[in-house]
């Protein structure tokens, strides 16, 4: 039979592998997607690719599968980071669905001067993040990292990694994307943009790259995915 059905689990996957199956994921396989026993699954776990599984034990609050085969190498992505000012809590999780499906290795929320967004739930981003690498054919599930504060995110920025500062101030200018080489992360403002004064922080920063993204203002959900699609395409595994 083939395994269409893609799950995530934080277990080891190797041939022989027994996993064992948490309340929520045996409702899922067995209640809503009507799975029993013998049948086929994929599982990933972020570490050890992508591996066909049968169902051995199901039950209500809990199952068991054993791996069969790998069916997929895990293939990383890129050195890239999204760092984004959260917004309305929809768009928040389109942003991190986003990000998940076009190869962002790690998210950041940024808490800039112009966020006003409420306070950010870590763990259901995790779960978007989650379920958009099991949609995607990813083997590779990027962190959600804590929401960081502007400031302190630059007064510890670690070299070499580089910024591509997506400046709506330059909306239909030229500036684009150097050819450097290396880790980096995508830095996308809030609804109400930058401030004065981060803007003239980041212009001075020695790792960041005031970038353009047309001359038309996109919404910060908008512009993550465009930044990163721009990002994949000349320095990314799109090639
Ligand atoms: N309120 C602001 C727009 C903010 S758009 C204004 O009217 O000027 C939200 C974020 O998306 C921006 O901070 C920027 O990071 C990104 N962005 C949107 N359009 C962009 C463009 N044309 N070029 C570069 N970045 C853009």
């Amino acid at each position: 039979m083939n395994a269409k059905i893609r799950l995530y689990v934080e277990h080891p996957l190797g041939a022989g592998q027994s996993v064992p199956l948490g309340k929520g994921q045996a409702h899922y396989l067995f209640g809503v997607m009507r799975q029993t026993v013998g049948g086929a699954v994929l599982l990933f776990n972020g570490q050890d690719g992508e591996w066909r599984a049968e169902i051995a034990e199901a039950g209500k609050r809990g199952g068991v599968l054993a791996c069969t085969e790998r069916t997929r190498p895990l293939q990383m992505p890129p050195d890239l980071w999204l760092m984004f000012a959260p917004i309305k809590k929809a768009r928040t999780d389109f942003i991190v669905e986003k990000a998940a499906e076009m190869g962002a290795a790690r998210i950041v929320p940024v808490m800039t001067e112009f966020t006003n967004a409420g306070r950010v739930q870590r763990d259901r981003l995790q779960a978007h993040a989650v379920e958009a690498a099991e949609q995607c054919g990813g083997t590779y599930v990027p962190e959600v990292a804590e929401p960081v504060k502007f400031r302190a995110l630059l007064d510890r920025w670690q070299a070499p990694r580089q910024i591509m500062f997506c400046d709506e101030a330059l909306a239909g200018d030229s500036a684009i994307l150097p050819d450097v080489i290396g880790p980096w992360a995508v830095l996308i403002g809030p609804e109400g943009g930058f401030s004065e004064a981060e803007r003239t922080r980041l212009h001075r920063f020695d790792h960041a790259h005031p970038v353009t993204l047309g001359p038309r203002i996109l919404r910060a959900d908008t512009a993550a995915v465009a930044a990163l699609t721009v990002w994949q395409q000349r320095l990314g595994d799109w090639t």
